[in-house]
């Protein structure tokens, strides 16, 4: 089934990484399972044990491990958006978005040491950060 690609009229502006599409990241707590948008200013999960926000080239994020990056494709969304808009009561297939997890290894995601939480246990050895994001690469 061939998708039909609507024209937002939205310009896209070029990432700092050379990414083709820009995206929003949001911040997945491993701990509480809450999702969170990110912005510049700094947000935390409903739990407390996460946080993160946009840095001032509003590409790269700092957010805090153990968790995820999820990138949501910036054009897809307006697509969709839009689509609803035009008719909030029917499906169409381009209301469908693609998301991801961005690997550790991504250059715009920087991760640092989340919060410690009263109710937490210690943390296996399998939550430590890999090397390559704990600035050891
Ligand atoms: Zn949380």
């Amino acid at each position: 089934m061939a998708l039909q690609v609507v024209s937002t009229g939205i310009r896209l502006r070029p990432s700092c990484a050379g990414h083709i599409l820009t995206a929003m990241k949001l911040m997945y707590c491993a701990h509480c399972e809450d999702i969170v948008r990110l912005f510049p200013e700094k947000r935390s999960c409903r739990c407390g044990k996460s946080w993160g926000y946009y840095l001032d080239d509003n590409a790269t994020t700092v957010q805090t491990w153990p968790g995820l990056s999820i990138g949501i494709a910036n054009p897809d969304f307006a697509a969709a958006h839009q689509t609803f808009l035009a008719e909030p009561n029917v499906f169409s297939p381009v209301l469908s978005m693609r998301a991801w997890i961005n690997p550790a290894s991504e250059v715009d995601v920087k991760f640092v040491e989340g919060e410690p939480i009263a109710d937490e246990q210690a943390e296996p050895l399998a939550d430590e950060p890999p090397a390559a994001i704990s600035g050891r690469s």
